[in-house]
């Protein structure tokens, strides 16, 4: 209760306030912004993923500069030489107007992914867009086989959806999910919510998909060791993390053998993407101010 009044009041902070308070989170408002932090990443050892913040496009011309945006990002991480996923949110390329839109805009990202090496993944949203965005990504996929998915484990369905995933190779993210659902669609207790990420990540490797495991949380990164000890060496993993979260934990997770991949938000709708975030989930407010105060 107390968290969400005080992210109501999140609109009267002054932007150079916010602005002060996100820097750890957030690379900046251009694109030049985030490829100069990546660049930084990998002179520390990490890989990344850039991600232009946004979602929920207005109508097509928002879609449209969303996507030229996306293809600026990739020519900018390859003149750089940067090991960098490109990852997007498909209601950020006007799921929610036009579905066969939204794939168009993805295929001509995904060209050009493939043309210069580079990886992208189909990011997940709020349970509405569960199976359009799993469609849209296995008809990706059909042409562009070096684009991936994520998953969410706070999901019922997560179980069934990876199990009905098409025959070969998948890159998956999984994630716990940051969206809060209700208890008929999601675990809402962080318990059952890190023992169905568990038993996901062993279904998944056991079907030999490519996982990133995207969490903060040393006491599943614990557990996990374990599950990928069980795969055997065929496994295909890595750690991926978001910019400014627990960056002291970074080195003890990568000296464990895993690569971390680091998560690098940008772009001129920050005040507006991150505000709206922390309104809906008021736990991760509740984090960020946590990692504020006490430096975590
Ligand atoms: P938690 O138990 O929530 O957190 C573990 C610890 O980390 C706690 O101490 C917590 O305070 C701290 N922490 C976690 N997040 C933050 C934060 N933002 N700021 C400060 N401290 C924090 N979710 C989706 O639904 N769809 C996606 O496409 C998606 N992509 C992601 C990509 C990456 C690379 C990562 C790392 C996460 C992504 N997420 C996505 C978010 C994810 O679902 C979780 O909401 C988020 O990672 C927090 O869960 P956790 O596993 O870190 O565990």
């Amino acid at each position: 209760m107390f968290h969400r009044l005080l992210a109501s009041c999140l609109p009267l902070i002054p932007t150079p306030v916010m602005r002060r308070l996100c820097a750890r989170y957030i690379s900046g408002e251009t694109l030049t912004d985030a490829l100069d932090r990546l660049e930084a990443l990998r002179d520390d050892g990490y890989p990344g993923v850039i991600d232009l913040l946004g979602e929920d496009a207005a109508d097509g011309a928002t879609a449209d500069a969303a996507s030229a945006e996306y293809l600026a990002a990739v020519e900018g991480i390859s003149e750089r030489s940067l090991d960098v996923y490109v990852s997007i949110k498909p209601t950020h390329f006007g799921l929610a107007l036009d579905a066969k839109a939204c794939l168009a805009r993805f295929q001509r990202v995904a060209e050009r992914c493939e043309d210069l090496d580079l990886r992208l993944r189909v990011e997940m949203e709020d349970a509405r867009y569960t199976d359009a965005t799993l469609l849209l990504y296995e008809t990706l996929r059909s042409t562009h086989p070096s684009c991936g998915i994520v998953l969410q484990a706070r999901l019922h369905r997560t179980p069934a959806d990876i199990a009905a995933l098409s025959d070969g190779e998948h890159d998956v993210r999984l994630v716990k999910g940051v969206y809060l659902e209700p208890p008929e669609v999601a675990h809402t207790e962080p318990a059952a919510i890190s023992d169905a990420y568990i038993a996901n990540a062993e279904q998944l490797l056991a079907r030999h998909a490519r996982v990133s495991f995207a969490t903060h949380d040393d006491a599943l990164v614990k557990r996990l060791k374990q599950v990928i000890a069980n795969a055997g060496e065929e496994t295909h993993h890595e750690l991926q993390v978001l910019d400014g979260v627990r960056p002291s934990y970074w080195p003890t997770w990568r000296s464990a053998d895993h690569t971390v991949r680091v998560y690098v938000p940008y772009g001129p709708n920050w005040r507006a993407y991150s505000t709206r975030r922390m309104r809906k989930n008021p736990q991760l407010f509740k984090a960020v101010i946590r990692s504020i105060l006490f430096g975590e």
